[in-house]
Order: C-alpha cells, then sequence, then structure tokens
C-alpha cells in the first residue's frame, strides 16, 4: 500500500476569498497548495467591471505568501457594459464569467432574474471563447430546496446549451446524480465537484428537526445516492470532472441555528486532504492527480503545473477554527480525523 503518493501541484477551480481580513486569513489557506485558484466574484460589492477585477487581484496576490495565480470571473448581469465586458475578457482580466440565478447563494442578489437578458453577454462570451461558469439552481417559491439543481438543468441550462452550442460551460459544484449524468452525456460541459458533496448527505444538515448551520452551503447536499455517484464521477469517470472545493467562509457568529444562517462551508484547511481521503477510500488514490490537477487545466486550456506536492498517508485532527485577527471561521470537518496530509 502507498504510504505516501506525488501529484502535479492543484488548481482549485472554485473558491471564495471574500474580502478585507477574511480575505487575507482564507487566501493564505488556499494558496498554500494551489497554484490557480478561481475567485468567485460574489464579493460584498460584485465584481462586474475589469477595474474591480484588477484591484480584487492585487489584494489576493497581496495576501498570499506563494506564486499563485487567481483567476476572476465577470459578475453576470443586465447591467453590465457590453464594451468593459468584452475588452475585459480579451484582455485576460476575467477569466470568462459567472452566472449566478438571484438569490440562489450568498450576495447573489444583483445576478441573473431571467436568462434571456444576458443572452447578449452569452453571445460575447462564445464569440471570445470564455468559459461561463454556472451556479446552477433555478429559485422559485414552487421549488423544493433538494430540486433546484435538476429545473436549472432541465430549464435553463438546455436553453443556454441549445442557443450558444460552442460556449464553453462549468457546471460549479455538482450536487446531483442528474447533473453527474447531464455533464457525462453533453459535450463542451465540464464539472466541479466539492469534497463536502462527496461527505456530506441531508441528514448531515437536517437531522430530527436540529438544523446543523456548519453543513449547510448551497447547493445544500442530497441523497446518498447522489453523493455516490459524485464519488463515482469524481474517482473514476473522471475526464469531465475536475476540483472545485467551493470553500466558502462566513465569520461564525454568522452561522445562526435555522435557515436564515447564511451557507458555505469552510474546507480551504483541509481540502487536499479531504480529497485525498475520499479517492482512498474509495481505492483510486491513484486518480487524485488526474481530478486535482490535470483534467481541470485542459478543460480550460492551461499548460499543466510545473511543481509537484507529496501527501502523506499519516493521521491528523483537523483544528476546531480558523482565526485571525477578529475573525473566527468553523472548519470544515473540525475535531475529526484525516488520514492524509500535505508534506510538501
Ligand atoms: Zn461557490
Amino acid at each position: 500500500m502507498n504510504n505516501y503518493i506525488e501529484i502535479i501541484q492543484p488548481d482549485d477551480w472554485h473558491v471564495h476569498f471574500r474580502e478585507g481580513d477574511m480575505l487575507e486569513m482564507v487566501t493564505n489557506f488556499s494558496s498554500r497548495i494551489n497554484n490557480r485558484c478561481v475567485a468567485m466574484p460574489n464579493t460584498l460589492i460584485s465584481i462586474t467591471d475589469t477595474e474591480k477585477a484588477l484591484t480584487y487581484k492585487e489584494q489576493l496576490i497581496k495576501a498570499s505568501n506563494n506564486n499563485f495565480v487567481p483567476l476572476i470571473p465577470c459578475y453576470l448581469n443586465d447591467k453590465l457594459n457590453l464594451d468593459n465586458f468584452r475588452m475585459g475578457l480579451q484582455k485576460k482580466i476575467f477569466f470568462g464569467s459567472k452566472l449566478y440565478p438571484t438569490n440562489a447563494t450568498t450576495n447573489s442578489k444583483d445576478g441573473v432574474t431571467e436568462i434571456s437578458k444576458i443572452f447578449k453577454l452569452l453571445e460575447v462570451l462564445e464569440e471570445e471563447g470564455s468559459p461561463l461558469l454556472i451556479h446552477g439552481e433555478k429559485v422559485a417559491e414552487n421549488i423544493d430546496i433538494f430540486d433546484r439543481e435538476k429545473y436549472f438543468i432541465d430549464d435553463e441550462l438546455d436553453t443556454i446549451r441549445n442557443k450558444f452550442p460552442f460556449l464553453k460551460i462549468v457546471l460549479e459544484h455538482v450536487s446531483t446524480s442528474h447533473g453527474v449524468r447531464y455533464i457525462k452525456e453533453n459535450s463542451n460541459i465540464g464539472g466541479t465537484i466539492t469534497p463536502h458533496h462527496m461527505l456530506l448527505t441531508k441528514k448531515d444538515v437536517f437531522l430530527n428537526e436540529k438544523f446543523n448551520p456548519h453543513h449547510f452551503c448551497m447547493p445544500v447536499v442530497k441523497n446518498e445516492t447522489d453523493l455516490i455517484e459524485l464519488r463515482k464521477a469524481a474517482c473514476y469517470d473522471n475526464s469531465k470532472f475536475f476540483l472545485g472545493t467551493d470553500s466558502a467562509p462566513h465569520p461564525i457568529h454568522e452561522k445562526k441555528s435555522d435557515m436564515s444562517s447564511k451557507p458555505g462551508i469552510f474546507s480551504a484547511p483541509c481540502s487536499i486532504e479531504l480529497y485525498a481521503e475520499i479517492f482512498d477510500q474509495e481505492n483510486a488514490i491513484n486518480n487524485l492527480e488526474i481530478f486535482s490537477s490535470i483534467n481541470g487545466a485542459k478543460f480550460y486550456n492551461f499548460p499543466l503545473n510545473e511543481k509537484k506536492i507529496k501527501l502523506e498517508k499519516t493521521e491528523w485532527i483537523v483544528p476546531e477554527l480558523s482565526s485571525y485577527k477578529d475573525i473566527q471561521v468553523k472548519n470544515f470537518y473540525a475535531n475529526e480525523k484525516i488520514n492524509w496530509k500535505v508534506v510538501h
């Protein structure tokens, strides 16, 4: 049995860095492991133009100790300036763009109310060969929270793909077997998978009416059948699936004990180790590198990273909290044992 593995340095294709002190704290965690990170643009003031993207990129680079490449998608909404949008894509100031349906998750109130209102922007993306990253949930009063991904795929994603067949799409944080199937069966589309969607089911969030805010995220974790399909997709069918932690910190006081809680799971202090744990459980540790360091780069046409990192099979316990200045964030997997650790 392998006691250690060496893999090409990973990239994290979906991370929330937030802003201010929080940004300073979490950037260090993500840049300890990854070369490139897609920094999600749903900050307090959404990143909707090139000036905001450049300022944000600078803040991220400054907060990182290592050589680290933040990639920032433009936050889509129907008020964007089309010329600035195109220029940002051409000059690679934007890394494609991100579609948040309105009110689907944290800071998405300025998102997209109706897909048809952004057709012009999608046309530009397609012309420029830039990717569309999607938070794939349809939010409506009559749609159950567990069915949002399915409705988005069937009602909205299919429309987008039919209208823009050459647009390169990533369905972020795939959370259902329906999503896995859709990605496998269609072209020009890939998916990121988080560690928590492969470790938790809805019982870990809602058990006997007791709500656990630290396991509450969007899209919410689903059933065991979904978890199994996600594990298979990541570990075995994995040419179209790649690493995206969706590490999404909130200060501990914003985690309330009911559904008014901010959604998001902070996994950056242990994310690559959790992926290793999952791949090992599935007898697929040798496939970790393809998922963590190869598929995403290939999908986005980046060169593979040159550095390598080493993980050793050694037990450690994830600390309860991450703290910095006045901020405290509860870590995902707090006080639990993981069998893999990065040793560099
Ligand atoms: Zn996210």
